[in-house]
C-alpha cells in the first residue's frame, strides 16, 4: 500500500540511506561526467546514454532507447510495478545527459573533489541530478516503498532546445500524474515558475552605394536595423516579466560602402503564456521606416512559460513539508531560464523543477555541486516519489 498520512514516509531512514549511498552516487556521477557529452556529438552523447542505460538495467529498470539520427538517443527507463487498471498514473522524472561543453574540456576542468564540492563539466547541469534520481529509486527499492511506476526520461539535446525529445517528453507527461525535473536548484530553492523563451532573426536589405560619390542613392541597412533594434527593445516590460534582448548584430562590408545588408538575432523571454502570440504578432508586423529597405523576420516562441499553477504549488508544499522532516527549509523560486519542464507544465501537468543538485557555475568554468546538500536533496526526491 502507498503511504497514507497515518503511514508517513520515513524521511529519516531515507536520509540515512542517502548518506550511506553517497560514495556510490559520487562514483556514478564521476563516470557520467567523464563520459563527455556535448549536444552536437551523437557518438559522445550515446556513450553517456549507454552508461546510464546500463545503470538503469542494473537497478531493475525496463529500458527503452528512442533512437535518433542527428542527436544522441533518448533513454526511457521504467521502475516499480507495471501499471494495472486502476493503479495510479506514473510520475515522470525528467533530465538530460547532454552538456554545453566540447570534447576535451575535462583536460582543463577535470572532475575532482575539493573545497566540499565536486567540480567538472556537466556536474551541476545536470548529471548530478541524474545520479540523484538513480539513487532515490534505489533507496525506494531497498526500503520497499516503490509502490507505483516511475518513468525516468533522459534526453540528449536539451541544451539545444530539445528538438527531437520534445514530443516524447510531452507524450509521457500527458500519461503522468506529476513531472519532477532534475535540473539544478535555484540557490537552495526548487523552481515553481520559469519564463518561456523565443528567438528571432531579423534581416534588413538596403541599397548599396559609394558613401562619397553616390550617398543619396544608398539606403543603409545598418541604419534601418538600428531603428528596428530600438523598436523591438522597447517592447521589454519588466513588470510583466517580458524581456527582448538583441544579442547579435552584423552588417555592412566596407567603411566607404553604404551597407546593403544587416541582421540581428533576438532573445525573448515571457512570463505569461498570453504574451507569446502577442509578441509573435509584433515581430510579424515590423516594417521598414525607409521604404527602400526591406525587413524580414524568422522565429517564434519555442518554449512556453512554466507558470506557477495550482498543481505545481501543491507539489511544492508537499516537498516543503517533507524537507522540514529532514531538518531544512525549502523555498521556491522562479527563473528566466527555460527547461523541459516548460513543455510539461504548458500541457497542464503539475511540474516541479530544480530538484537536482545545489551548486554554482552552470555553463561556466567554475561549474560544481555542493556535496553537503547531496544526501538531503536525494532523500527529499525519494520521499516525494514515495508519496
Ligand atoms: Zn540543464
Amino acid at each position: 500500500m502507498p503511504p497514507t498520512p497515518e503511514q508517513p514516509v520515513p524521511m529519516r531512514a531515507l536520509l540515512a540511506g542517502a548518506r550511506r549511498s553517497q560514495p556510490a552516487m559520487l562514483d556514478l556521477l564521476r563516470r557520467l561526467v567523464e563520459a563527455e557529452s556535448p549536444s552536437d556529438d551523437k557518438a559522445a552523447v550515446d556513450g553517456c546514454v549507454a552508461l546510464a542505460a546500463a545503470h538503469a538495467k542494473a537497478l531493475g529498470g525496463r529500458v527503452k532507447l528512442h533512437r535518433q539520427r542527428a542527436f544522441g538517443d533518448v533513454l526511457e527507463a521504467r521502475f516499480g510495478p507495471r501499471p494495472k487498471a486502476g493503479s495510479p498514473e506514473p510520475v515522470l522524472l525528467l533530465g538530460h545527459l547532454d552538456t554545453v561543453w566540447p570534447l576535451g574540456t575535462l583536460k582543463a576542468m577535470p572532475c575532482r573533489i575539493a573545497e566540499g564540492r565536486l567540480w567538472g563539466p556537466g556536474t551541476l547541469d545536470m548529471k548530478a541530478g541524474v545520479a540523484m534520481a538513480f539513487t532515490a529509486i534505489e533507496l525506494l527499492t531497498e526500503i520497499g516503498l516503490l509502490h507505483r511506476e516511475i518513468v525516468l526520461l533522459l534526453n540528449s539535446e536539451e541544451e539545444v532546445g530539445s528538438p527531437v525529445s520534445r514530443p516524447i517528453t510531452e507524450r509521457l507527461a500527458l500519461a503522468s500524474q506529476a513531472v519532477y525535473v532534475l535540473e539544478p536548484a535555484q540557490g537552495l530553492a526548487y523552481k515553481t515558475a520559469r519564463k518561456g523563451t523565443g528567438n528571432w532573426r531579423i534581416e534588413v536589405k538596403g541599397v548599396a552605394a559609394h558613401a562619397g560619390v553616390d550617398f543619396e542613392k544608398g539606403a543603409s541597412a545598418i541604419r534601418e536595423l538600428a531603428r528596428v533594434v530600438e523598436t523591438v527593445s522597447s517592447w521589454t516590460d519588466l513588470k510583466r516579466g517580458l524581456t527582448v534582448s538583441v544579442g547579435l548584430v552584423r552588417g555592412g562590408s566596407k567603411t566607404n560602402v553604404i551597407p546593403a545588408q544587416a541582421w540581428a538575432e533576438v532573445d525573448v523571454r515571457i512570463a505569461c503564456k498570453a504574451d507569446g502570440p502577442r509578441i509573435e504578432r509584433k515581430f510579424a508586423a515590423l516594417q521598414p521606416t525607409d521604404k527602400r529597405c526591406s525587413v524580414t523576420v524568422a522565429g517564434g516562441i519555442n518554449r512556453p512559460p512554466m507558470e506557477r499553477t495550482r498543481g505545481t504549488v501543491q507539489l511544492y508544499r508537499r516537498a516543503r513539508a517533507l524537507a522540514v522532516e529532514l531538518g531544512f527549509q525549502l523555498d521556491e523560486a522562479s527563473t528566466g531560464g527555460a527547461s523541459d519542464g516548460n513543455f510539461t507544465s504548458a500541457l497542464g501537468i503539475p511540474t516541479l523543477d530544480g530538484m537536482g543538485a545545489v551548486g554554482e557555475g552552470a555553463h561556466a568554468r567554475h561549474e560544481s555541486i555542493v556535496l553537503e546538500h547531496l544526501a538531503p536533496r536525494t532523500a527529499l526526491l525519494a520521499g516525494l516519489l514515495a508519496g
